[in-house]
């Protein structure tokens, strides 16, 4: 594989395109938003000014790897060359359904359809195309360039052949894949998630404040940020979304998001993306007081 198209350019599809480049693999990175497109490979360019400084890239590098990013706003542009493509869209079901329907007619017929997907039935996107075998999940965490795990998610009809291939991919990539099966928020958010709802049910339900609850998870369980903190950073809306698929996916009332999340969500409160969420962030996350809503 060397021609690799990722269609968005938000917080997950830049660092994706980011990654590849850094590899030396071709990116066409592609996103409907011009707006978003460039605030894509602005964030590209400041990522890896980061790491210039710390000390991790050259400048030489870094001059070669952003040559080997090209924007698109087409898809059809965006993926005609693509030996693998790397969905990495909204979260939305329509929108994932819509984008496999026109990537399996527009990539080349050799070429793999992965999904950044956080919780969406990779075998569900599968079946909308006439290439079920060469779809899977390649799920990245956040910040790309800096997290080692690859979560890869074999659908119900996904090949050995691609499986193997994108294991393959994922350690050339210096990531550590995962192989897993593809059922309700497959491993990572079906641990995680529940974990961040009742952080927030014990919230809700007055057992102790939000810097309480996750001084208690960091210090305790020895996690580098506490539950609440977290949830703000993957944005309220993406956990309310994902709770929401693994309520319906498994029917179990335990994974019923609770009506804190849900309120807050609804008032527009999602964390770091929209300024305030458990915690303000009056200066990006640099500085992140409790929200005077949880200060009694
Ligand atoms: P985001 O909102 O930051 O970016 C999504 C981008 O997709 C936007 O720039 C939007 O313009 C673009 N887009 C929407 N429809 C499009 C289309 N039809 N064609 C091209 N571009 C389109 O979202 P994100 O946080 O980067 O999440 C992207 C995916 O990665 C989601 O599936 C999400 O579940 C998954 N994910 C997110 C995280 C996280 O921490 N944010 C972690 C792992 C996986």
């Amino acid at each position: 594989m060397k021609n690799i198209s990722v269609i968005g350019s938000g917080t997950m599809g830049n660092g994706i395109a980011h990654l590849f480049a850094q590899r030396g693999f071709e990116v066409a990175l592609v996103d409907l938003s011009p707006d978003q497109l460039n605030k894509g490979m602005a964030t590209i360019a400041k990522n890896m000014d980061r790491q210039i400084a710390k000390g991790t890239l050259s400048e030489a590098d870094k001059d070669a790897s952003l040559h080997r990013i090209t924007p698109y706003t087409s898809l059809a542009d965006g993926v005609q060359k693509a030996d693998l493509v790397v969905e990495a869209a909204t979260e939305k079901i329509e929108i994932k359904l819509d984008l496999f329907r026109q990537l399996d007619l527009l990539a080349p017929a050799t070429a793999v359809l992965a999904s950044n997907t956080s919780s969406i039935s990779i075998t569900q996107i599968a079946a909308v195309t006439q290439r079920p075998g060469q779809v899977i999940g390649m799920h990245f965490m956040n910040p790309v360039p800096v997290m080692k795990l690859v979560e890869v998610i074999r659908g119900y009809a996904t090949s050995e052949e691609t499986t193997k291939h994108i294991m393959v991919l994922s350690s050339q990539l210096e990531k550590v894949p995962v192989e897993v099966q593809d059922y309700p928020g497959f491993v990572a958010n079906r641990i995680l998630m529940p974990m961040i709802n009742e952080a927030i049910y014990t919230l809700y339900e007055g057992v102790a404040g939000v810097s309480e609850i996750d001084t208690v998870m960091k210090l305790g369980m020895a996690h580098p940020m506490g539950p609440l903190q977290l949830a703000d950073f993957i944005g309220l809306d993406v956990c309310l979304s994902i709770l929401r698929v693994l309520h319906e996916g498994f029917g179990n009332p335990k994974y019923s998001p609770c009506p804190l999340l849900i309120n807050m969500v609804a008032a527009g409160f999602k964390g770091v993306k929209s300024g305030e969420g458990f915690y303000c962030y009056p200066t990006g996350t640099k500085e992140y007081p409790v929200s005077p809503r949880f200060l009694s």
